[in-house]
Formats: C-alpha cells, structure tokens, sequence
C-alpha cells in the first residue's frame, strides 16, 4: 500500500464521520417516553428504564445506551444510502 491509497482511506473515514455527524445532528429530538405510573424515563425502543447515570450525562435521552448506538447505526446506514 502506498501513500495514496493511504490517504485515500483516511479520506474516505473523514468524509464518512462528517456525514454521520452530520445526519445525528439534523436527527430531529425525540421526545421521552416516561412511565405514567413511576415517572421513570423510558427506552423508546426497549421500554426499559433509561439508567439515571445516562439521564445525568445527557438529560434529553430517549433510548438506552445500547439502543442508541442500534438507531445511530441506522442513521449512518441511511445516510450512506442517500449519500451519493
Ligand atoms: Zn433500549
């Protein structure tokens, strides 16, 4: 491999991060689901309670940790889809 197609790569890995920031950041918020008995904040998809350590870090979570990174996965899937 040489520096080109080095470079090339590096390219490539930049171009997709900018993108998929990019699509995260125009993601629109969602609104939190909370348990209408406990109050509780809950995953969007999973409907388990969002730990309250995630809640501290970022207060506007609507899904747990592992959810989260399936739906930013998605995201950046899609984003490539439209891409080009
Ligand atoms: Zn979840």
């Amino acid at each position: 491999m040489d520096y080109i197609d080095e470079a090339q790569i590096v390219e490539e890995c930049e171009r997709r991060d900018a993108l998929y920031r990019l699509m995260l950041k125009r993601a629109p918020q969602e609104s939190q689901y909370r348990d209408p008995e406990e109050g509780r904040v809950l995953c969007l998809d999973c409907e388990e309670p969002i730990p309250m350590g995630r809640l501290a870090a970022n207060p506007k979570a609507a899904r747990c940790i592992e959810c989260q990174y399936d739906y930013d996965r998605e995201v950046l899937y899609e984003s490539r889809l439209y891409a080009a």
